[in-house]
């Protein structure tokens, strides 16, 4: 008896490491999720790609993206899809505004938000106390944040206060990321980044774009790289991720004439010039800042790029300087590095590859990461673990990053010539296919805190429990 399958892929090389799996198979998918993974798949579907000649990976889950509005976010879900993603986490929120823009912006990816410590908008001040970094938490779960950002590297608390946000996550079983820094050790090095892995003081963190901290200020950025694997090793409950790009992202907000992020006065610094309006200004028209602006039309409409010069600074006027910018600070050698480097054991260095995009133009798994599969630095099977298997588990997904029957219906099929994604699927429907987005409703990942605050915005809860993300990393 012939079965009826919402999607077949046929005759593709399934890449699927958690399950051992690496051959040529078909993979059918119904009602949202994998039903069967084998060699020949007898029956009809709905629709039916012959996927021959392509890998076939479990969805890439990209752990650090930015989706809100604050960071200019909201087309990223878009662009996302395009660069063949399927599951997210915002790294910033703030929550408020995301599930509502979420549900106006997405185009059909899971995604997820851990929302910002920001003194002055978000706590009172750099040192809140435990009871207010609890209240803060307990309202964004209940917005549907599965926890909290350290913006350290931007919006620094004191070391006692990043300390005290850790464990308040700890204590509630939430997620928690730091941007390392603090008022005390403002300035990113591995020394910052040290001193976050103590902070965390044996509780569970994501320690988000290794690289940033690997920049060459102090030594040679291959050698600050390594010595960012060491303090890590240290530390063996902290999840890591790192990105391949070249260009960094900080907000290019100014008020009264200074740029508000500590992030723009060291790129400032680093360019030359001086930590005013001006200076930004003319640091965009010389091609050292890019302004992220509107590039794409017609099926691209409100896809975003970085230009400069003119360009750029009409860009940024036209935000009233409210816009991401970017400048090319991270160097190939501790890039590259970070992705490739394993432990003795054979594990990696760095847990996952992430971009630090969405809405930042540089969603980059598959453009950056599979010509290091080219180079035979990582195998297919590696890619995939560090794209879709880890970070999954990190988010505590447990029916992504793998394709076993029962799994989601999320997929991602790569041109390995051209190294580009062509194919992608989501919650078992068609997401993107050649370059085309197939926009369909978005799911949330939240606690049971936020359901109700994700449903009543019209989306589906992807419940993750408290305690389940994050988990011991050899587990
Ligand atoms: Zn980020």
């Amino acid at each position: 008896m012939a079965n009826h399958y919402d999607a077949l892929l046929r005759g593709g090389r399934v890449v699927d490491p958690a399950n051992g799996i690496d051959a040529v198979m078909d993979v059918a998918v119904a009602d949202g999720r994998i039903v069967q993974v084998e060699p020949s798949i007898r029956g009809t579907a709905a629709r039916e790609h012959d996927v021959a000649g392509r890998v076939v990976m479990p969805g890439i889950v990209d752990m650090h993206v930015h989706l809100s509005e604050w960071m200019g976010g909201p087309v990223g879900h878009r662009m996302l899809a395009l660069a063949g993603v399927t599951t997210a986490l915002d790294m910033a929120g703030p929550i408020e505004g995301m599930v509502r823009t979420t549900a106006a912006h997405g185009v059909g990816l899971t995604v997820g938000c851990i929302s910002y410590v920001r003194p002055g908008h978000t706590v009172g001040s750099a040192n809140p106390s435990r009871a207010e970094v609890a209240d803060y938490l307990a309202s964004a779960m209940g917005e549907g944040a599965i926890g909290l950002k350290l913006l350290g590297g931007h919006f620094p608390l004191t070391q006692e206060g990043s300390a005290t946000v850790i464990a308040a996550c700890a204590a509630e079983g939430a997620y928690v990321a730091f941007h390392a820094g603090t008022l005390e050790t403002p300035n990113p090095s591995v020394a910052t980044l040290a001193e976050a892995c103590g902070l965390a003081a044996g509780h569970p963190l994501h320690m988000p774009h290794v690289n940033s901290y690997c920049r060459g200020f102090s030594e040679p950025g291959v050698i600050e790289g390594q010595a960012a694997i060491e303090v890590l090793a240290g530390h063996p409950a902290i999840w890591s991720e790192s990105y391949l790009a070249p260009f960094n992202g900080f907000p290019g907000t100014c008020s009264n004439g200074v740029p508000e992020s500590n992030a723009a006065r060291r790129v400032l610094t680093a360019g030359g010039y001086p930590h005013t309006e001006a200076g930004m200004e003319r640091a965009i028209a010389d091609g050292w800042i890019h302004v992220q602006a509107e590039i794409g039309a017609g099926a691209h409409a409100g896809v975003v790029g970085l230009v400069t010069g003119a360009d750029g600074v009409a860009a940024w006027r036209a935000a009233a300087t409210a816009v991401g910018v970017s400048a090319m600070v991270n160097g190939p050698e501790p890039r590259i590095h970070l992705v490739t480097a394993k432990r003795p054991d054979g594990a990696f260095a760095i847990d996952a590859l992430a971009t630090d995009g969405g809405g930042l133009p540089r969603n980059d798994i598959v453009q950056r990461g599979l010509p290091l599969v080219r180079m035979d630095a990582l195998t297919v099977a590696e890619f995939v673990t560090k794209a879709s298997w880890t970070p999954a588990r990190a988010l505590g997904l447990a029916a992504k990053g793998h394709l076993a029957p029962g799994a989601d219906g999320d997929i991602t099929v790569l041109d390995m010539e051209r190294l580009e994604p062509v194919l992608s699927y989501a919650g078992g429907r068609r997401l993107m296919e050649a370059g085309e987005v197939f926009a369909g409703p978005s799911r949330f990942v939240t606690t049971p805190a936020g359901r109700a605050a994700v449903e009543a915005a019209g989306l589906d809860a992807v419940v993750v429990e408290p305690g389940a993300m994050l988990p011991p990393r050899n587990g």
